[in-house]
Parts: C-alpha cells; structure tokens; sequence
C-alpha cells in the first residue's frame, strides 16, 4: 500500500484495521543471487538499491536478531557532512543529498530534520582549527558557516555565555546538518526493499561463510545452509566477527558507546550542538526528550550496554556546556558496538576472496551515511568494482599505507 494523505485518511475513519504488514515475513530459499548478512541500516539500504538501481532482486538480507535492533534503531540519530579530507567530504555529502530526497525515495516518514548541527569551540586555536575545516567543506561545495559568539547566543540562547568553566567563542555551523528518526531509516528501507522483491529474514545468524576455491559460495545459518553468488557484509560492531569467518582479519576493534535521553521538555534546543571543550553533544526529539551522547566507553567489548564512569564524564561535560541541564531527569541510556578502523574511516570494498564485499569500519558516525554506504556498495557488489565515491575506502590502505585519518590521531581513533 502506498502511504498517503487519502490512505491515512481513509485507514483513521476505518479504525486502522487494513494496513498490511510492512515486509513480508520471508522464509530463506535456498538460493540468491545475492545475501546482505546484517540488516542494520547499511544491509538495508544495499539491498534497496541492488534492486531499484541494479534490478538485482533475488537478494535476501539475513539479520540474526530483529530489523532495528542494531546500532540503527541505537544511535543519536545526528546527519551532518562537515568532514575535512576530501574523500570524506565527497561522501558524506553525497548521503546528505540522499537524506533530502530519502522520504520521497522511500514513501516513508523519516522525519528528516535539517536544524543544523552546531559545533562550538572555545579557544583561538580551535577557532583556527575550524576555520580551517568549514574551509576544507566550502572548497568542496559543501554548507558551513563560522558563527561568532553573539550569532552563537542568538541561534542557541540556553548556553551559558556568562560565568562557562568553558567560555564559549563562537561556532562552526552546518545548517544542512540535523536528525532523522533511526528506526524509521530502517523500517523505510525494509519496506521499499520488500517491495521490490528483496526477502528480509529476522531471526537468522549467519554462522559460518562457505568458500571454496578462493570463493565464496553461500553462507551457513541458524535456519540452515543458503547459496549465493554474491555475499556482502554489513554487520557493524561484528564486522571484524564475521569476516575472520573466512579469515580475514581487520583492522577494527569494537567498543561500546552510550546514549542517553531526558524526560520531555518543551522546546528547549532547535539544533544539534556539540561541545568543544569535551566530548558531549545534545538535540532534542520531537518527543522532547533531550538525547544525550558523548565518548567511547574506552574498553573492547560486544556488551549492548555501557558503564557508569562513561556515563558519569557524559552528564559532566553536558552540564559544563549548559547547566540549566543539571536540574532535568535522565530516562534512559543504552549500548551499541561500535566498529573502529584504525584510520577513522570507514571500508566498503571488495575483498580477496571473490564473490565476498565488505562494509563495515563506520566508528561513531555510520548512521548519516547509511544512504550514501547502501548505495555504494550495491554498486560494488553488483558492478564487482567500487563506485568513485568508495573508491578509497579500500581494506588495503591499511597495508599500502594510504590512511585515510580524518581526525589526525594516527591508529588511536578514540582520542580527541
Ligand atoms: C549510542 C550511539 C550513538 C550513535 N550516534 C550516531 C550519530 O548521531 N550519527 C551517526 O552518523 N552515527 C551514529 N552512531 C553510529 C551508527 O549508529 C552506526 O555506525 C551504524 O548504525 C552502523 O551501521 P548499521 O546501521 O548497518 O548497523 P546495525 O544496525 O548494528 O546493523 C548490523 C546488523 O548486523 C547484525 N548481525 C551481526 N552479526 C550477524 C550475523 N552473524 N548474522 C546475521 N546478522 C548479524 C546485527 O544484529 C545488526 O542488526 C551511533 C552509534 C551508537 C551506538
């Protein structure tokens, strides 16, 4: 059913008894031309446009727990392309021109939200520092703007600008950054995909990869064994897992990050802001809770759920930012695990073995790229060759030395 003003209207007179299920419920044949393991955003989003880009529609998407249930449906849910090396840059831009037209695309409400993501700083260095990265983005066509303090007060007056631990200078502005509903990326692609023909499979690990010959050839599950010509892997926080299936071993670690959300508030914060004397960051829901983020917990682990050190650092430096937070009620604060490449950035390739793709290695910012990466490595599974834009987001820089380090810390991606 095609969603609607008339099929809303007509479903509310009717009491809501006719809308059918989203996807179908697909049980697994026993051949595809294609398998997505991981139906997080990124499976997705690839399965979506193998079939509308590639018309490759014998594709299932094996997820082992539920659609959602990953870091999409766990993540702060912030959209933004204000990334300084051009690769980057090209990227993640292209996702914000995906996002734009993504409720269309989809016949779904995502609720795309483009309130601008405001990172202040706090000293002449950093000011420098962002000077130079809204430089880098405007060079590559993309919208930044350097706030001083008094356009900073005006666009988020609840900062404290009087007596801060941090005094606020100014700001780096990206007004076509913003939010979008997490969960809904993954229904709206769910159901576009199923539309097309795409079988999405819940409950269904995938255990072992079977390859032969330097091939891959089909993938052993909990509900039993599938073949496929082409075996792409989007499985995040498990992607160093999944691929050592087939012995491949990465240069990812996973960690844990947290997220934290408020008791409603009336409107209180019409942008996203983030800290620049520490990591923390804030926007609020259209429910009214204030959602809450900040750093990596700082230890390995698959735990969907963080510690209260972390916790502790989050609500310190949020209060610091703006301590009229220090009175409001935290609700609920949950995990997710994070794949870190040592560089920063992310992988979306082919890999030695033929027949098997990697996406993985999206580090704290996967979410904003989820149309951008589904797109991408479609074309790499179906082309058998990167798209331009994924072109350097090879596993062999790793080896050939071409990093891509976009925060300039070297193999320490967890540093600030
Ligand atoms: C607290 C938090 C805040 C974040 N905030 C932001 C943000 O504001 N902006 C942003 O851009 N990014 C953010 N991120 C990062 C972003 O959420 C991730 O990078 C991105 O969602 C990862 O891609 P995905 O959606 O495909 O992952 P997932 O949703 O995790 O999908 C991977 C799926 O693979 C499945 N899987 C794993 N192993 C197997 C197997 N063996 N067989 C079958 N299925 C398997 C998993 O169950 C999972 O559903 C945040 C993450 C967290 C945790």
């Amino acid at each position: 059913m095609k969603y609607s003003e008339l099929s809303l209207l007509r479903e509310g007179i009717t009491g809501h008894k006719n809308w059918p299920r989203a996807w179908r419920d697909a049980q697994p044949k026993k051949r595809y031309d294609a398998i997505i393991i991981g139906g997080g955003g990124h499976g997705l989003a690839t399965a979506y446009y193998l079939a509308r880009e590639h018309s490759i529609t014998n594709v299932a998407v094996l997820e082992k727990g539920w659609i959602g249930g990953g870091n999409v449906g766990r993540n702060t849910t912030i959209i933004r392309s204000n990334y300084m090396l051009p690769a980057n840059t090209h990227f993640y831009d292209f996702s914000m021109k995906l996002w734009e037209q993504q409720e269309r695309d989809l016949n779904f409400n995502t609720m795309v939200s483009q309130r601008g993501v405001l990172n202040l700083f706090h000293s002449d260095p950093q000011r420098d520092a962002f000077a130079r990265r809204g430089n880098a983005m405007r060079l590559a066509g993309v919208d930044a703007e350097l706030l001083d303090k008094e356009q900073v007060r005006q666009l988020a007056p609840r900062l404290d600008f009087e007596n801060a631990r941090f005094p606020i200078e100014g700001g780096l502005f990206q007004p076509r950054g913003g939010t979008v509903r997490h969960d809904a990326v993954a229904w709206g692609y769910a159901r576009a995909a199923d539309s097309r023909g795409v079988d999405i499979i819940q409950n269904c690990e995938v255990i072992d990869i079977i390859h032969e010959g330097g091939k891959a050839i089909g993938v052993s599950t909990s509900k039993g064994p599938i073949h496929a010509d082409k075996i792409g892997i989007a499985v995040a926080g498990h992607t160093s897992q999944v691929a050592k299936m087939t012995g491949i071993r990465l240069p990812i670690e996973t960690h844990v990050l947290q997220a934290f959300v408020t008791e409603g508030l009336k409107p209180f914060v019409d942008t996203v802001i983030t800290f620049g004397a520490g990591h923390f960051y804030v926007s609020q829901s259209d429910k009214g809770g204030l959602v809450f983020g900040g750093d990596l917990d700082g230890y390995n682990s698959y735990a969907q759920r963080g510690g209260f050190p972390m916790m502790h650092h989050v609500m310190a430096a949020g209060v610091a930012m703006m301590p009229s937070l220090g009175r409001v009620r935290l609700l609920r604060q949950w995990g997710g695990v994070m794949d870190m490449t040592m560089d920063g950035s992310p992988i979306i390739c082919k890999t030695d073995i033929g027949g098997l793709y990697l996406n993985g290695g999206w580090c704290y910012g996967g979410f904003k790229a989820t149309p951008a990466s589904g797109f991408c490595f479609a074309h790499t599974i179906a082309k058998d060759e990167p798209h331009a834009l994924n072109a350097p987001f090879t596993i062999d820089r790793f080896r050939t030395g071409h990093l891509l380090d976009e925060k300039g810390v070297g193999p320490n991606p967890w540093i600030q």
